[in-house]
């Protein structure tokens, strides 16, 4: 579409101009252009004078925007006056102003006598995350008699400026272009009350792990009546798989028995093994689901409403299965996954004294950290699905940690190694591991750049195992 769009009319087509004719103006605006930005506010003129000869068009909204300075938490990032120049051409943005501290008493009231005075029917704060300020502006609005739900507030400082400290240019587009989106949506908002809807004082745990049965504990404490619906036939999840677990150092088995006792013994806790969610409709507050399991006469499948008022999903983990061939998993039956190396290690007798693994004495080991979690693009190979696992596990550090120091308590004799990217343990008490391996005897080497890795091409010519 273009400027010559508004004289293309023909019948009944009035009001189709109109909205192309702002939606060409936001387009414009989203390029962030200035140029452009000039060349179009002829768009707006005639927007204007669309909307002047159809009266029967809803009114144009009359929206302030505010951006805000934050100090200089988002203003020695992100261009303000530049937005705000670029805001004012949005239709329908009767005022768009800079101010040092939106939040500030000041700054609200800046925003509620531009409401009274400039008859704005539509706010928009470009500041910081909503969860901080958001019950603020609304305050404000309401205080000047405007509804407080035909007000947005977008977020340009966590995911502006800081997101985007090294590139300022970016940071103020896409400041331009969140206004831009809140103004749009704003078009189309309307005056909102607050309701009170009954709701389900139940709610529906799908997980039976560890976080799971930790859940629905806590909430039926709270009074909450809990439906815990676990896939498998047991609840406890990867723990039953564990041994010796971190930092408490005792049995995952004893950790699972005493929650599962805490679920069983409550009368508030329904548990149902072997089912599934299958469907879920509804909302906060009052969700329909249909579960799936065992219900009928002599276990026979069937099926279930459940009405529930929250979802806690707990559905936990798959633990990183290498590749064939990847760090030669699979192709040197020495390489082993951490579950793997656990599994083996409990299959030890307690009174042995030495590693043995396929009828060979074990005389050193060596622990990889990050394979199949922080990877990277160019480096690492993609998932089948073309994804990269990019996020940090959380837990390996402490695993492999734990087990290192392990195998040095039981097999003084066992040489350890490991290789790792950082060491990243998380929880509290769990950096004692990284020292008191290192006591321990255990050797440190850092592989810092995956992409020069000798380890990799060592262990790819079969060098490293
Ligand atoms: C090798 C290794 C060693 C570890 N060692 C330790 C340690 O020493 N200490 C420690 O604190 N942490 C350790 N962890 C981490 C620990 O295992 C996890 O933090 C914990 O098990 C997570 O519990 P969860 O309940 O979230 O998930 P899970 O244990 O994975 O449980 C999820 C449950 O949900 C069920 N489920 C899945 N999908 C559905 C579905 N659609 N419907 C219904 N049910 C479903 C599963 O069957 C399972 O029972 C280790 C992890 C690994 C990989
Ligand atoms: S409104 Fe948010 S971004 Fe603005 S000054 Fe207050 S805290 Fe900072
Ligand atoms: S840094 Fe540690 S916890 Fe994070 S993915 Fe790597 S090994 Fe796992």
């Amino acid at each position: 579409m273009s400027a010559e769009h508004g004289s293309m009319k023909q019948p009944g087509t009035e009001d189709l101009d109109v909205e192309c004719a702002a939606s060409e103006l936001e387009e414009t605006l989203l390029e962030g252009n200035d140029a452009y930005m000039k060349q179009h506010a002829a768009v707006r003129l005639q927007l204007e004078k669309a909307r002047q000869q159809h009266t029967d068009l809803p009114p144009e909204p009359r929206v302030g925007v505010y951006i805000c300075r934050c100090g200089g938490n988002i203003s020695d990032v992100v261009d303000v006056e530049r937005v705000a120049a670029a805001a004012s051409l949005i239709p329908g943005v009767v005022t768009a102003k800079v101010n040092t501290f939106c939040c500030s008493d000041p700054g609200q009231q800046t925003i509620t006598s531009d409401i009274l005075q400039e008859n704005l029917d539509r706010v928009v704060v470009a500041s910081c995350s909503p969860s901080l300020h958001e019950q603020t502006f609304r305050g404000a609005v309401s205080r000047a008699n405007l509804n407080p739900y035909l007000y947005e507030q977008v977020n340009v400082r966590e995911q502006g400026s800081w997101a985007h400290k090294h590139d300022p240019e970016g940071a103020t587009l896409l400041a331009i272009r969140m206004i831009a989106a809140a103004v749009g949506k704003l078009r189309y908002s309307t005056p909102l009350d607050q309701i009170k809807l009954p709701n389900h004082r139940k709610a529906l745990v799908i997980g039976g792990g560890i976080a799971g049965m930790k859940a629905a504990v806590d909430m039926a404490g709270r009074g909450i009546r809990v439906l815990l619906v676990e896939t498998s036939e047991r609840l406890g999840g990867r723990l039953n798989e564990r041994g010796q677990v971190y930092p408490s150092e005792k049995m995952a088995s004893e950790i699972v028995t005493e929650l599962i006792q805490q679920v069983k013994s409550s009368d508030q806790i329904e548990v149902l093994l072997n089912s599934n969610v299958i469907s879920v409709n509804g909302f906060i507050g009052n969700f329909r689901t249909v579960i799936e399991g065992p219900f009928g006469p002599a276990g026979v499948i069937s099926k279930m409403d459940a009405p529930v008022g929250a979802i806690v999903m707990a559905t936990g983990y798959r633990p990183y299965v290498p590749r064939d061939g990847e760090f030669l998993y699979r192709q040197d039956p020495c390489v082993l996954t951490t579950p793997e190396f656990i599994a083996l290690s409990q299959s030890v007798q307690s009174t042995s004294k030495e590693l043995v693994y396929q009828g060979r004495t074990i005389r050193s080991i060596a622990f990889l950290h990050c394979v199949g979690s922080r990877q990277l693009d160019g480096i690492n190979e993609p998932q089948p699905d073309g994804s990269l696992n990019t996020y940090c596990s959380r837990v390996c550090c402490s695993t492999i940690l734990q087990q290192a120091l392990a195998v040095r308590q039981r097999f003084p004799q066992v040489h350890v190694y490991d290789f790792h990217r950082d060491i990243r343990t998380y929880g509290r008490g769990e950096e004692d591991y990284y020292i008191n391996a290192s006591k321990a005897g255990v050797v440190f080497f850092r592989r810092d750049r995956p992409k020069d890795d000798p380890f990799r091409d060592e262990a790819a010519r079969g060098q490293v195992a």
